[in-house]
């Protein structure tokens, strides 16, 4: 086994295609639904929100997808990225598991979502479109999807919650500086927008909405502005599966192979890039792997929520897809400062779950900010909260090996810094977090008055 902490690719190893486990499925994602007709919907459906080519990508069976040469060359700004090994951590701990970290906040923007905004942003000029339209919560997505834009000449909207637009006016300085147009959500220049704010004029708005909002901008366009999404649908993932297939190679170089793969889940992007390969040789190989996707108890969709079909959007505008779900009108506590706020997950992992091949688990906001900060202690690097909750459970798995003094091998996605997210850490220092369990009646409430499908 290797002596070094640091496993770097040179250039030349950068994978040069995506991943889709859909070629590999033992059984395939159950459809995606019109919400009119209830029936399977097709590409056509899709047309007005994305371009053909993301639309194909998203049904495609192909087991990979060749990265078109202008995505890798702006990859290359920062791709690979490295893998890590915590030994800092691991003596802190006393822990006889080797814990490796895949650092994905080296991007320009401080985290995994450019690997997915370049390539929607590529792809939409390709088919000569004029500019995309967005949603964003903490400003994350929004911030990598205004750079993509920019490279590719495209203007950039974002809606932004409003919550956030007045709590971190950094992210907004940031989008603006890549020549974003950025909205607070609910606004009241859609349908969708006026009529949260005829009921509710102080609403702090939620992902649900925003994507309302960006939804009916770009629908109502004429066809010069798309929709674009930085998590949950198929072709995302499959853009984050450069992470995995780059730890694959890494893990070679380290010449180990995980028994625990972790990733904190919102839409479920950044887990699935990091575990879907692996996914690939659990399936394919039959390797002993667990996969465990980690979530807030504030926003607990795969633990607490059910598995039915639901809008992706609170104005049900989107089609139906079955996922877990707390529901479309889910709007998080405000106290919850960890992101991950998304009411449903990606269909791919929602499937991967049903299925018994990747685990879940929910953590409390406190204990995720104290591994938080026991990693930047140790590691110095302040992790985003999202991704914390990661943090916290491969702390957790290492303190079992402690206890049953196997080595078992840890790799967890450190999908980003939390530069931009120090606000969050003070809440936590000065103890302003409580932790939050998302009652299950609600669930019950919010799912009450959904369509049922079969
Ligand atoms: C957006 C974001 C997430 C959550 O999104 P997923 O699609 O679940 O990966 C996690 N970590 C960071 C740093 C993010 O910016």
């Amino acid at each position: 086994m290797s002596e070094r902490t640091r496993f770097d690719l040179p250039q030349s190893e950068i994978p040069k295609a995506w991943y889709n486990i859909q070629a590999d499925l033992p059984e395939p994602l159950p459809p995606v639904i019109h919400p009119g007709t209830l029936q399977p919907i097709g590409p056509d459906d899709l047309a007005p929100l994305f371009p053909m080519a993301l639309i194909m990508q998203e049904v495609s069976q192909e087991r990979y997808v060749e990265i078109p040469e202008p995505v890798l060359d702006v990859y290359r700004l920062w791709r690979p990225t490295p893998l890590i090994r915590a030994r800092r951590l691991e003596q802190h701990l006393d822990t006889p598991a080797h814990i490796y970290y895949k650092y994905e906040g080296t991007s320009p923007s401080g985290s995994h979502k450019p690997n997915t905004a370049v390539a929607q942003a590529f792809y939409n000029k390709e088919e000569g479109i004029k500019a995309l339209t967005t949603e964003t919560g903490a400003g994350q997505w929004g911030s990598a999807l205004s750079m993509a834009c920019h490279f590719f000449d495209l203007d950039c909207e974002v809606y932004m919650v409003k919550i956030s637009y007045q709590q971190k006016p950094y992210r907004r300085s940031l989008m603006q500086t890549f020549g974003a147009t950025v909205t607070p959500s609910p606004s009241n220049k859609t349908n969708a927008g006026r009529a949260i704010l005829e009921q509710d004029p102080d609403s702090p708005g939620s992902l649900g909405i925003a994507i309302s909002e960006a939804v009916e901008a770009a629908a109502t366009s004429g066809g010069t502005k798309k929709y674009s999404l930085g998590s949950v649908l198929n072709h995302v993932l499959m853009h984050q599966t450069i992470i995995g297939e780059e730890v694959v190679k890494q893990m070679e170089m380290a010449g180990e192979y995980p028994d625990i793969m972790i990733g904190c889940v919102g839409g479920g992007s950044n887990f699935a890039g990091l575990v879907l390969p692996f996914v690939r040789e659990k399936i394919v190989n039959g390797k002993d792997i667990r996969f465990i996707a980690v979530e807030p108890t504030a926003a607990p969709s795969l633990t607490k929520g059910k598995y039915v079909y639901d809008f992706g959007d609170t104005g049900k505008m989107t089609p139906l897809v079955k996922m877990y779900t707390l529901g479309h009108s889910f709007i998080p506590a405000p106290i919850h400062a960890g992101g991950l706020r998304y009411h449903g997950m990606a269909p791919i992992v929602c499937h991967l779950y049903d299925l018994g091949i990747i685990e879940a688990v929910a953590v409390p906001q406190n204990p995720v900010f104290e591994a938080a900060v026991t990693f930047a202690r140790t590691e110095g690097i302040v992790p985003a909260p999202e991704t914390s909750h990661a943090v916290r459970v491969a702390i957790d798995e290492a303190l079992k090996c402690k206890e049953s003094g196997e080595s078992k091998t840890i790799v967890f996605n450190l999908s980003g810094h939390g530069h931009f997210d120090m606000a969050a850490y003070d809440a936590y220092f000065s103890g302003q977090l409580p932790d939050y369990d998302y009652p299950a009646e609600e669930v019950e409430r919010a799912l009450a008055d959904l369509p049922q499908i079969a």
